[in-house]
């Protein structure tokens, strides 16, 4: 079969990698000059089966309330005069219930499940080397109200196979020595052994390479302009070369948009309503200054809502969400107050470890912004659509590295007529074929 894939993020790559594993022709198309230059470019690292519990729950209309007018709350709504906006916000509210939460995570650690073997088998047929680190997630708590609540989410997460364990201060500070120094202000902790952290810009990139290798046609520096359709299926899609201007259409037997934030609009093309909006984060880079004192463990703040990942000799510092539409600013008052509050943070949990400080003072942190192509239940849409030959791999939000893989070898399964061992929901218009629920594509 020939196989268009437009975006080439961790999920179009990965796409791509397994079309090419069942012997299909692909051609993958992006705007950028390589893989993974958007989203996929400085995420907080984490391969994150078990911390997959999704935004939307009971007590998340309230905090977002909360955090309205606080610059540096986790979680942040900018209202737009865009109802596609407002629709989302409608859509998640619907899923702030105890049974939508659970329905939810249900489906992400069956997906998260699934990715995490696909991940080790692409690395095991590969020898990929990303600065990969197999040493889990730890969550630590510095308020004992939360702490004592962390003993519910754990217990959820084992319900659902996942082995996340509660442990006291003494046992985080032996799985994790680094959080020494800020021993005082932890409470407590959780801890999942099997989780793992990685860069995915790394990965991606090379995992693309690969790809052509094997003989993808890749089509970088091209705007996707327009799907075309006929007779309710794709006939093509136009694309224009970025340095010289010209357009070309590709004809394909199947079409898979994983455009990230940008597969609403191209969607929307081609009358496909999907529940796709952007969700701005923001990371920091440090160089270590003390790389024997730096954390291996990859960790989660639990006060800041932020993720922290040792990326070789850098660490890796990243949280926050905006819903404000497609801004990827770093300059603004509030973009700058929410970049450093990260890189303080760094300096408050790990003092004198990594280089903090700021250009004027003569550092060299790496900010970085961007856009988790996010869904009101955080769960992506992954399968056929209600137009011929047009398939979606999208709305991963906060958790496309942890699910890339994953995701990519289903739709390659689905494309090629198999059935991902999964319970997983799909996009609705595999159901007949599954008989899962999930969140349904018609419906957005
Ligand atoms: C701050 C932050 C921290 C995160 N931390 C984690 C984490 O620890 N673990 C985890 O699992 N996930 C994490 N994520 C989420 C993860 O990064 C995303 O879910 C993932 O990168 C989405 O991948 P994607 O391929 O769907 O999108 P993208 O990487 O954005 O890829 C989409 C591609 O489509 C291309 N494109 C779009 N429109 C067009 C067009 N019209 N023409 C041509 N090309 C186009 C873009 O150039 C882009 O390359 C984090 C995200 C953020 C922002």
């Amino acid at each position: 079969m020939r196989v268009v894939v437009l975006g080439a993020g961790i999920i179009g790559v990965s796409t791509a990698w397994h079309l090419l594993q069942r012997g299909h022709e692909v051609t993958l198309v992006d705007r950028q000059r390589d893989a993974a230059l958007e989203t996929s470019f400085g995420n907080a690292a984490q391969i994150s089966v078990s911390y997959c519990e999704p935004w939307a729950n009971r007590e998340a209309p309230l905090k977002a309330l909360k955090w309205l007018f606080d610059p540096e709350g986790p979680l942040k709504f900018r209202p737009q005069m865009d109802p596609a906006q407002w629709a989302w916000g409608l859509q998640f509210l619907a899923q702030c219930n105890d049974a939508a939460f659970e329905r939810n995570v249900a489906q992400l650690v069956a997906l998260g499940s699934y990715s995490h073997a696909a991940l080790k088998d692409v690395v095991a047929s590969t020898g990929l080397r990303y600065d990969r680190l197999t040493k889990g997630i730890a969550h630590y708590y510095t308020s004992q109200r939360s702490f004592d609540d962390a003993g519910g989410a754990a217990e959820l997460m084992r319900r659902h196979g996942v082995n996340r364990k509660v442990v006291t201060k003494d046992e985080l500070l032996q799985i994790e020595p680094a959080l020494r120094a800020f021993g005082d202000r932890i409470v407590g902790g959780t801890y999942t052994e099997s989780d793992e952290s990685g860069d995915c810009l790394s990965f991606t990139q090379q995992l693309a390479r690969l790809c052509r290798d094997k003989g993808m046609q890749s089509l970088m520096e091209h705007d996707i302009l327009q799907l075309q359709a006929s007779g309710g299926q794709i006939s093509a899609v136009t694309v224009r070369d970025r340095a010289t201007g010209l357009t070309r259409t590709l004809q394909a037997d199947a079409y898979v948009v994983a455009a990230g934030s940008y597969t609403t609009a191209l969607m929307k093309q081609v009358g496909v309503r999907v529940p796709i909006y952007p969700g701005k984060g923001y990371s920091a880079t440090l160089p270590l200054l003390k790389p024997e004192a730096a954390s291996q463990v990859s960790l989660l703040d639990d006060q800041l809502k932020i993720a922290i990942s040792r990326l070789g000799d850098r660490l890796r510092v990243a949280g926050t969400i905006e819903l404000g539409g497609f801004d990827l600013s770093l300059d603004t008052p509030l973009a700058q107050t929410r970049a450093r509050m990260l890189v303080k943070r760094i300096e408050e949990v790990f003092p004198g470890v990594a280089d903090t400080r700021t250009p004027e003072q003569g550092g060299d942190p790496q900010f970085w912004t961007g856009l988790r192509p996010a869904t009101p239940t955080n769960i992506p849409l992954i399968g056929r659509t209600k137009v011929g030959k047009l398939w979606i791999n999208a709305g991963h939000g906060t958790l496309g590295w942890t699910h890339g893989a994953g995701s990519g070898k289903a739709l390659a399964e689905l494309i090629s007529g198999e059935v991902p061992a999964m319970d997983f929901g799909f996009t609705g218009f595999e159901r007949a074929a599954r008989g899962a629920g999930g969140l349904q594509l018609s419906r957005a």
